[in-house]
């Protein structure tokens, strides 16, 4: 590290949880961050400030001026720019120390697959359910720690899937039978902007924790927060052994 980086990560440095070695651990790191939406966002903004040295960031679809109440990573100037290449400008100029590769299109589960194999961990940012199965899918195949959010309304879970361990739990032991249906009622609800920022910066952090090897980690509990009342709850998840995903019926 040259005494710029230094001076950047400084406030990392000096934590005896990350120091020196931690540093180099997170610039030495590939996160796959699929969506540059709401949570995408504050996801890509940490893991980017924070020091994680390639980020792949995969979005699809444009910016919209519908996004930019909750979509900190774009702003006004970025409408009608694709959302993983918007996402790349603003880190590059927030850090251009970090590697940011955009994905500008609707990627197969084979491309998820080709990413997320050079992947340290794959965050899901998406909104709807097929990518969810999809990246699910991957990294049970792949083993890879796969940190999951959502929101929607006042309300957002988070959790991880640390799929290098053989006891953990995977999405669709959680969520075995989500149609296209329950993904319609989602995109016309609302969302509370700060509520995105909550669930994604605890995403983030969870990302970030793994990289390090530091903490304990979400697998095997889910994070329910309600921001009206502000109430996190914590559930205990256990794996399926029965999940045509990731159980011995699969
Ligand atoms: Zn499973």
């Amino acid at each position: 590290m040259n005494d710029n980086q230094l001076l950047r990560y400084s406030r990392h440095i000096l934590l005896p949880q990350i120091s020196f070695e931690g540093q180099q651990k997170l610039a030495h790191s590939h996160a796959l961050i699929v969506g540059a939406g709401g949570l995408g966002s504050p996801v890509a903004l940490y893991l980017g400030a924070g020091g994680v040295g390639k980020l792949t960031i995969c979005d699809y679809d444009n910016v919209h001026l519908t996004n930019l109440q909750r979509q900190v990573i774009h702003n006004t100037a970025a409408i009608g720019t694709n959302k993983a290449v918007s996402a790349q400008q603003t880190l590059q100029a927030i850090n251009p120390e970090i590697t940011v590769i955009p994905v500008p299109r609707k990627s197969t589960v084979e491309e998820f697959a080709k990413l997320a194999s050079s992947a340290d961990v794959v965050v899901d940012c998406s909104d709807n359910f097929s990518t969810r199965y999809a990246l699910n899918q991957v990294c049970v195949q792949l083993k890879k720690p796969l940190v999951s959010g959502a929101a929607i309304g006042f309300e957002g879970q988070v959790t991880v899937f640390d799929l290098r361990h053989n006891d953990s739990p995977c999405y669709h032991c959680l969520f075995p039978d989500m149609d296209a249906d329950d993904e319609m009622r989602c995109a016309e609800n609302g969302v509370f902007a700060p509520l995105v920022g909550m669930i994604g910066t605890t995403q983030a952090a969870e990302a970030m924790k793994l990289l390090l090897g530091v903490g304990e980690s979400l697998q095997g509990r889910l994070l329910l927060l309600d921001a009206m009342a502000m109430e996190w709850r914590s559930i205990k998840l256990n794996r399926d052994p029965a999940c045509t995903v990731c159980g011995t019926a699969a």
